[in-house]
C-alpha cells in the first residue's frame, strides 16, 4: 500500500475520503466507540490526493521498494501560501520540499 494512516491523527473528519478517485477510504468507527478513523480498503496506486486533504498530517505517502523508495515517508502541509512537502527518511533525517501552487504547474 502507498499510504499509511496514523490513527492517533486522525480526527475522523472524512476529508479523504472524498477526493480519492477510486473511492479506496471509509470512514470506520473506534473499538471506543468514541472516534471514527479512516481505513484504505485496497491498494492504492499513490496519486496523493488524500494526503494533500489531510489538514492533521494523519496520512504519510509511503516510499517504498515497490515504488523504487527506501522506506522513506511523506507529509503534506500548508504553510504561507506554500504547499510542503516533509520527507523523512528511515534514519529519520527530515528534508522540505515546497511549492508555489501558483507555479505547480509549469513543469
Ligand atoms: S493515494 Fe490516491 S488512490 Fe491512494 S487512497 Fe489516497 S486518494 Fe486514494
Ligand atoms: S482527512 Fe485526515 S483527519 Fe480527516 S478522516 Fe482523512 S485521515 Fe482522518
Amino acid at each position: 500500500m502507498s499510504i499509511r494512516i496514523d490513527k492517533s491523527k486522525c480526527t475522523g473528519c472524512g476529508a479523504c475520503t472524498r477526493v480519492c478517485p477510486g473511492n479506496l477510504l471509509q470512514l470506520t468507527e473506534e473499538k471506543d466507540g468514541k472516534k471514527s478513523s479512516i481505513r484504505c480498503s485496497r491498494d492504492c496506486w499513490g496519486c496523493c490526493s488524500c494526503i494533500k486533504e489531510c489538514r492533521f498530517q494523519a496520512l504519510q505517502f509511503f516510499l517504498g521498494a515497490d515504488i523504487g523508495g527506501q522506506g522513506a515517508v511523506m507529509t503534506f502541509k500548508k504553510a504561507g501560501g506554500l504547499n510542503e512537502w516533509e520527507i523523512t527518511l528511515p534514519a529519520g533525517e527530515k528534508k522540505t520540499i515546497a511549492v508555489d501552487p501558483k507555479n505547480a504547474n509549469q513543469y
